[in-house]
Order: structure tokens, then sequence, then C-alpha cells
């Protein structure tokens, strides 16, 4: 039976303009948004739930986390590489058994119940736990694209030069990786995609990234990697990979780039490596809160924006601090005008709540090539939105337009105002 709602709205259309309806009536059904309209001098059709207290925002997409990773959040001190072997890699060995399961659907839990109805997440490198976590995923009704992560030479001990047993045969990885995706890529009505994950260049030789691209190519599924982060990694990539021209061109010749390739970071780039990204259609997923948590840099977004590279937000869970990707749009906008202030960039940034928001609903959906119209509350999309209440940040009544109400909730919401969110028109987290 339809849901039929009748609630304040705050979205962008499908052509990126901001739309705020104070009185609206959202209908939905079959897991779609089948009207979604203003309500002229507030006459309401019967039959619709009185929710007008609430404020209705398409839901988020965190475009880059670490399921295995959550219990570091806000584990502090130290740069990318000493970070990864200190506080990561031990927690990522962990990750088995009922202790797997536990955690993701904590995760799980947690990703709705911070407004995000979407996410692309990186697992450990254990295959029988990367099942537990699609199992999950599918139980929580989430939107999801997940993937064992993938590393031959990177070891869990940390040292960087040595194979993981695990992984030792990279064949192994392969095959895992493609059983996996057999079982989950398209799966709970397409909702669960499966990416090859290599964890990034450092961790990967250069037979298994080829090999990962190609499968994933041959199966139309995603991969997900991270790319130019830190200082002394870009410089660590160098050395690796002598042939290549730049650590983009690592994944290039690997075959890895592609319009469902989820690039993670992308601080450090030549122009020449932004325009291999946005020309083989990748994006760029920007995680402004993990940069700044471990002094990875500022990325510059006008460049990347000038080069044509699609882009989308992520948490990056644990190196983020928190899901919030309300935190994280938030922490876009003020990193950008610190750089703008600090003359960073050839460009100066023009950083807005707006932008901030079409990187975690648009953008994000693109990314994640989710259905038509998701990112947006407009007809026809797919009913994956959230119920805020305003009250929670908002003190001074209804914005007087839209980027007002933008702003507002760019600056000043969180997690804390989310009472409800829907994915395909299935609440997964709160109440109505
Ligand atoms: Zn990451």
């Amino acid at each position: 039976m339809a849901l039929r709602l009748r609630t304040a709205v705050l979205t962008l259309d499908r052509r990126g303009r901001p739309v705020h309806w104070p009185d609206a009536l959202l209908v939905v059904d079959g897991g779609r948004l089948a009207e979604a309209r203003p309500l002229a001098r507030g006459r309401a059709p019967r039959g619709v739930l009185d929710r007008r207290g609430r404020l209705a925002i398409p839901g988020l997409v965190d475009a880059h986390c670490h399921l295995p990773q959550y219990p570091a959040v806000a584990a502090d001190g130290g740069e990318l590489l000493p970070w990864l072997k200190k506080n990561i890699f031990p927690l990522e060995r962990r990750f088995r058994g009922e202790y797997a399961r536990d955690l993701s659907r904590l995760f799980f839990t947690d990703l709705a119940a911070h407004g995000t109805t979407a996410a692309a997440v990186y697992l450990s490198v254990y295959a029988e736990s990367a099942q537990t976590a699609f199992e999950e995923g599918e139980r929580s009704g989430l939107r999801l694209v997940m993937g064992k992560v993938m590393m031959d030479r990177g070891s869990y001990d940390g040292d960087f030069a040595r194979t993981h047993p695990r992984e030792s045969r990279p064949h192994a990885s392969l095959r895992e990786s493609d059983q996996l995706c057999e079982r989950w890529h398209g799966a709970a009505d397409g909702r669960l995609r499966y990416a090859y994950t290599p964890r990034f260049a450092l961790s990967c030789t250069e037979g298994l990234m080829r090999a990962a691209g190609a499968e994933a190519a041959r199966r139309g599924a995603f991969v997900q990697t991270h790319l130019s982060e830190n200082g002394a990694e870009v410089a660590a990539v160098r050395r690796a990979f002598p042939r290549a021209k730049s650590y983009a061109d690592v994944y290039a010749r690997a075959g890895l780039l592609g319009p469902r390739t989820l690039l993670a970071h992308g601080i450090w780039l030549s122009d020449a490596e932004r325009r291999a990204v946005s020309g083989s259609g990748s994006t760029l997923v920007h995680c402004p809160t993990s940069n700044a948590f471990l002094e990875s840099g500022v990325m510059d977004l006008p460049a990347a924006r000038l080069a044509g590279c699609r882009l989308a937000l992520g948490s990056d869970v644990a190196a983020g601090p928190s899901l919030d990707l309300f935190e994280a749009m938030r922490q876009s906008v003020f990193a950008q005008r610190l750089a703008k202030a600090h003359g960073l960039f050839k460009t100066p940034p023009q950083a807005t709540p707006l932008k901030a928001f079409a990187l975690a609903t648009s953008g994000g959906a693109r990314a994640l090539d989710l259905p038509a119209g998701a990112g947006t509350l407009t007809a026809g999309a797919p009913a994956d939105f959230v119920l805020l209440d305003p009250a929670a940040y908002d003190r001074f009544g209804p914005a007087a337009d839209a980027e007002t109400a933008l702003a507002r909730l760019v600056y000043r919401g969180s997690a804390a105002a989310v009472r409800a969110t829907f994915v395909a028109g299935r609440r997964v987290w709160g109440r109505l």
C-alpha cells in the first residue's frame, strides 16, 4: 500500500537546483516516489500521514568507508602509513567469526541512524567475513557496494614489502573475490553490488591489480581503491612502481580506471592525473574529515572540478572520526574556505553548502550508479530518504528560501536530527 506523507522537503532537483517546500506531499509506492510536490494553500488529500514538523531530505551517500575499522574511530595520532600499522591492521586481522557479524550489524545500523542510505564499504582480506558482512548488509536494507580487500604484498603485520599469508597466492585473492562477486553482485533487488577492492597500490602487485580490473570490467562490478592520500604514501608508490608516470598511472596501466571506479582522496594529484581520472569516468571520493584527522592535506576541489572529475563524499571511517556525513559536508566547506584564504590552489575554491550537499546526494548516487533520480526527492526517484527533526539544529523557524534552509542544514545539522531512514520505500531505521 502506498505511503502518503505530509512533510517539509529539502532536496536538489534533477538539474542540481535547490528546492525547499515547507509543506509538501511525498507518495511512496513500489519503492519509488510516485509523487513529490508542494501542497498549495495547506490543502492535503485524504489518507495522508501528517508529519508537518519533519523535514525530508534525500538519503545521504557515503562513497568511502571501512567496516572492520569502525572500532578505531578517534584513535588519534600519526599519519597514514604508521596509523595503518598501529591502529588499523590489528583490527582488520580480528575481523572474523561472530565478532565480524556483530560489528557488521552495528556498522549498518549506525549508517542508517546517520541518515546514510547507500555506501561503498571496504571489508578485510577474509572472504568468510566478507560473506558475513554481505549477509548482514542484505538484512540492513541499505544500498551497499562492498568488497573483500585485496592485498598481495602489504601485509597485516605492517610490512608493506611482505606478503599477507592469506593473499600470498594472488590467484586465491582473485578467486575469492570472483566468488563473492558471483554471489552478491546485484543481489537483494540490486541493492547489493560488488567492488573489487585492491586496498591501494602499495598493497598490491601489478599482476593482481590488472587481474582485478579485468574481472571487474567483465562482470560489470565496481572497483574501489585509494589514490594519492598522503605525501609519504605517494613517494613510496613512486619507488614501488618506477615504470609508472604517476600514482594515477599505476591504476591506469592496470586497467583499474573506469566509470564504476571509486578513488578515495586524490589530494596530491597533478593536472595530468586529474585528466586521466576524468577521462576514465572514475569518481574521486572527497573525505575531508579523514584528510584533516591524518594530516593528509586539503583536496584541490576546484582543480578536480575544472578537469571534469566526478566527485562524491566519504566519511572514510575510521580515519574519519564518525559516520556523520553532515559533519563531512561541513568540514568540506570549512577546509576549502581556509584553502582559499591561504591561497593554496591555483583556482580559488567557491565552497558552498549547496556544493557540499550535492556531493553527499546526487554526486554519491552517480558514483554508485544508483537508480535514476537517486539523490533527489523527485517523482520517479527511488524512495531513499531521511526524515529529520529540524528543531534539533534550527532554532529560528522556517527558512526564507532553499539556500538558507541548506545552509542551516549543512552548518548546523547532524545525525542527532535524524528520526527515520527509508530505502526503496522501506523504513530501515527509526520511527515514522
Ligand atoms: Zn580509506
